[in-house]
């Protein structure tokens, strides 16, 4: 009897798990072992017996939850076979943020590959999205609707400096996800040549410091903290989202709020969050990227995980595909996937 999809990973409380490797991926409770895709919080949790994910994605849980965040860590590099049980997982690159990865698993000569949160596009800040083919491709769904499509990074940011160049007596407060958001603004800042100090909110600044630490160009970074008005004016502010409508932006000269997330698509959202200056830059691939990448893996079988998971089933069900929503309790709670949880 050879095995089904459904044999190598299945779906239990507490997310995604391989029974022939012993192993849960991403899971949402503490589990005995747990394959890491990537650092953000609704992805990687604290307190499993042990942790396989790249170094990036361990140091970067270290940094936010401490030395003890699981019983055992081990590190694995993009490509590297590792034999778990009856399966065999490797790490590629989801090109989603530092560290981050797909895991693929083989067992029984299928191969079932976990996608976690990914892009299929260009981002300084982190290694580029690979193809790997597969049986069964797990995707994300975060704006898997015809209606996203994220267009140049760098168009924002050329409408970004407009603005700087615009209102010199203002600053810029652009909100971020503080893991990989804020880095890549920064980065792509400093791609187009913007070499003033880029100024940073306190919750910031230890993930920041640790890209820069692992070779990510950001140029030279000042903390908000200690700055008076007159450093600000004129200045790029980088906060987390949560900030723009706080008490902490009467420290700036006439601040314009800006937001940088595939959410700013949609104008109502930008409204919503008082956001004067919307941006729309995504760490998750738009609509044409998520059917570019599920046709490309050659699977015939797709599982969609968190957010617009209708669609994209349509989608593939309409191109012959077998496909079916995962639905997954608690992910989307960080990074652009969260906005829905925002409101
Ligand atoms: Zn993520
Ligand atoms: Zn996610």
């Amino acid at each position: 009897m050879s095995m089904r999809p459904e044999d190598i990973l299945a779906l239990t409380p507490s997310g995604i798990c391989c029974k022939p490797g012993s192993f849960h991926i991403d899971p949402t409770r503490p589990v005995e072992r747990a394959l890491i895709t990537h650092a953000h919080s609704d992805h990687a949790r604290a307190g499993h017996g042990a942790v396989l994910a790249t170094q990036e994605t361990l140091d970067l849980m270290r940094l936010r939850y401490g030395d003890g965040f699981a019983g055992t860590t081990q590190a694995i590099g993009y490509g590297e076979r590792v034999k778990l049980g009856n399966a065999e997982v490797t790490f590629h690159p989801a090109g989603h943020v530092l560290g981050s990865a797909q895991i693929a698993v083989v067992a029984d000569g299928l191969r079932v590959v976990a996608s976690g949160d990914y892009k299929n596009v260009a981002d300084p800040t982190c290694a580029p999205f690979e193809l790997v083919p597969c049986d069964v491709f797990i995707t994300e769904a975060t704006f898997a609707l015809p209606v996203f499509r994220h267009g140049d990074p760098d168009e924002q940011i050329a409408k970004l400096l407009h603005s700087v160049a615009l209102f010199p007596e203002r600053a810029h407060l652009v909100g971020a996800y503080s893991l990989g958001k804020a880095q890549r603004l920064i980065a792509l800042l400093r791609k187009v040549g913007y070499e003033a100090p880029v100024y940073l909110h306190g919750a910031m600044e230890k993930i920041t410091s640790y890209y820069a630490g692992r070779g990510v160009a950001l140029g030279e970074l000042r903390a908000v903290r200690g700055a008076s008005k007159a450093d600000l004016t004129g200045t790029i502010a980088i906060c987390p989202p949560g900030a723009l409508n706080d008490v902490w932006t009467r420290r700036f000269p006439e601040p314009v709020a800006a937001f940088a997330s595939g959410w700013m698509r949609v104008r109502a959202r930008a409204r919503q969050h008082g956001v004067e200056l919307p941006l729309v830059i995504s760490d998750h691939a738009d609509w044409g990227g998520l059917i570019a990448t599920i046709a490309a893996t050659g699977a015939g079988e797709i599982w969609v995980t968190h957010g617009q998971e209708d669609a994209l089933v349509h989608w593939c069900v309409t191109r012959g595909l077998k496909a079916r929503p995962l639905d997954i309790v608690g992910y989307g709670d960080e990074d652009d996937d969260g906005d829905e949880a925002q409101g």
